[in-house]
This record gives structure tokens, sequence and C-alpha cells, in this order.
């Protein structure tokens, strides 16, 4: 089946590829956007509290839900299909579906986010476990809480200080002798009286049927602890979801997409917006702030 031809190709229904597509469409660009969930990880969002000047609370789903709406609004085509492939042929971007559906463009968006490392024995429906600080800390503000973070390096560092202010008690366990942080946050951590920390140790299992309650941590060569938490913030490690690019692409450390002030990838043509990209701030705003720029650049691009 020969490919639809589109102006701009976006892999990704989140916050990043539903704004690019949104101004996409009002520069005039004709849009097919790859993803099988509007709003991508806002449906994880229960509640949006920090989009600058919202007002009121919104649940993650229904934001994600008005912008699916105000991007189709503006003529945007959505497969409602997951991007199998994505390469070059010749001067354009080839896409292929997970229906075998071909569509090409002369540029190309990569909104495709990442997912965190989890640990097994959680199960995704266990209220109280999280993957962001900044996000769901304040949960928890005002309720003397004890807190656990799992990890060990400068992320799982900046969870428990941020954590820190909020709790009443931090535990950071990790399962290597020391931790892997670097002098700065190590410095960091020295300094919180409210974090304590259990090296050598691994949470082997949590406890709770709707609400976490207590997680099990094992001690090497001690006992099977089990440590009331009211909540746990897991920062073992978060993967881009990159595998649909066949395209040789330069990649942060730890394997995020390195873009340009324009947000353009290492492969001309190829931008990148919003969580997949390396940055030091990965939130609903700044995703829909990269997808507006990206498209923007993707236009200019193509005159
Ligand atoms: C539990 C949780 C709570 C959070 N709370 C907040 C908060 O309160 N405030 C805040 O600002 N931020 C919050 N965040 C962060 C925020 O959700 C993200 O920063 C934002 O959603 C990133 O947008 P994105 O468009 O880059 O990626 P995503 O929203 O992750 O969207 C990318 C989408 O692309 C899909 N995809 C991947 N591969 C393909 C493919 N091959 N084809 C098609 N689609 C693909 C993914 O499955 C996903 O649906 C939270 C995140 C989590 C996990």
């Amino acid at each position: 089946m020969p490919a639809e031809v589109y102006d701009l190709i976006i892999a990704g229904t989140g916050p990043a590829g539903m704004t690019a597509a949104v101004y996409a469409q009002r520069l005039g660009l004709r849009t097919v956007v790859f993803g099988d969930i509007p709003g991508g990880s806002l449906y994880m969002v229960e509640r949006l509290t920090n989009f600058p000047g919202m007002g009121e609370p919104i649940a993650g789903m229904e934001f994600g839900m008005r912008l699916f709406q105000q991007a189709s609004a503006e003529g945007a085509c959505f497969t409602m299909s997951r991007l199998r492939r994505l390469g070059q042929d010749r001067n354009l971007f080839l896409a292929v579906d997970d229906k075998e559906r071909s569509y090409a463009a002369a540029v190309a968006i990569v909104a495709t986010g990442h997912a965190p490392v989890r640990l097994p024995g959680e199960h995704p429906s266990l209220n109280g476990v999280h993957f962001c600080s900044v996000c769901d800390g304040p949960l928890y503000r005002n309720q003397k809480a004890t807190l656990a973070v799992v990890g060990s390096d400068n992320t799982a560092v900046q969870h428990a200080v941020t954590l820190a202010r909020l709790a009443e008690k931090v535990i950071l366990v990790f399962r290597s002798a020391a931790p892997l942080m670097d002098a700065a946050h190590a410095t960091l951590l020295k300094k919180q009286q409210k974090v304590a920390i259990f090296a050598d140790s691994e949470v082997i299992g949590f406890r709770g049927e709707k609400d976490l309650q207590a997680l099990l941590v094992k001690q090497k060569g001690g006992p099977v602890r089990e440590m009331a938490v009211d909540g746990v913030f897991l920062a073992i490690g978060w993967r881009p979801h990159l595998d649909c690019l066949d395209l040789r692409l330069e990649k942060s450390a730890d394997g995020y997409l390195v873009t340009d002030a324009n947000l353009m990838t290492s492969h001309p043509g190829l931008f990148a917006a919003g969580d997949v990209r390396a940055s030091n701030l990965r939130q609903v705003l700044t995703s829909c702030a990269d997808g507006a720029r990206a498209a923007k650049s993707a236009s200019v691009r193509l005159r």
C-alpha cells in the first residue's frame, strides 16, 4: 500500500506530541500523530495541580482529552495506533504503524516519553507508589508522613531532599554498599537530618491491599524487615521509548535524545520534545513547551 504523505509526522500522544500537533496545524502543516493513549502519561496524573495559571486542579486524564480534542479540532490526523518503525527513505521520513499502514513526511517529531523501571512484586494499582517527588511529594505535605525512596544515585538523593521538606521522616534504601551519587549530592544528603539511610538493602515486597502500608526490606546477611511507610518513591531508573526509531541518533549518557537549541536531534529534520529528550526537568509544562517549540522549528525547516 502506498504511503499517505503529510508535512509532519509526530510520534506520541502525550502533552508534548499533542501540543506539537496543535501548533503545527496552526502553522499550516498537515500533521499525522501516532499513539493509542490520548494524553500519554497524563492518565497516571491523578490531579494536575502545578500547571501555571490552572486554578482548580484538573484530572490528568481530562487535561489529556482536552488536548486531544483541541488537536483534532485544529485538523491533526490521529492514527490511534502505535508507531512500529520510523526511518528515512531518501528525503522523507517513512513511518509504519502496528497495523502495517505507511505514512511519509519531510519532518518528524519524536514525543514518545519514557517509562519508569519498576520493582518485582509491585502492582500498578497500589496507591502510594510514586516516581516523581516534584509531582506527588506535595500529596504528603502536613501529614507527618514516613516516605521511602528506593535508589542511590543523584536522582534518588534529589527525591529524598525534596521529600525531607514535606515529610516527618524519609528512608533511603539502596542495594549497593555505598550510594552512587556525586560529591555535591553527598554533601546535600549529609545535611538532611530527616533522612535515614539503609545501604546493602533491597526492597523485596510491598504490604497493602489498596494503599501501601509497608515495605519488606532485606538487608544483606540480615533478616527481612517490615518498614511502615505512607508512600514510596522509586528512583531506580527510567527508560526513554526509542525502540521504534530506525535511525542513528546522539543520546545522553542515560539514553535520552540530545537536541540542539531548536530541539532538532542529531538527525537533520528529526526533532524531539518532552520527556524523551535529554533535559533537567520533565513535567507537563516543559513537555507542552517543547511540543510548541519543536512544531515551530519543524515549520521553519520545511520552508
Ligand atoms: C505518576 C506520575 C505523576 C505525574 N504528575 C505530574 C504532575 O503532577 N505535574 C506535572 O507537570 N507532571 C507530572 N508528571 C510528569 C508528566 O506526566 C510528564 O512529564 C508528561 O506527561 C510528559 O509528556 P510527553 O508528551 O513527553 O510524554 P508522555 O506523556 O509519556 O507521552 C508519550 C506517549 O507516547 C507513547 N509512545 C511510546 N512509544 C510509542 C510509539 N512507538 N508509538 C506511539 N506512541 C508511543 C507512550 O506510551 C505515551 O503514551 C507525572 C508523571 C507520572 C508518571
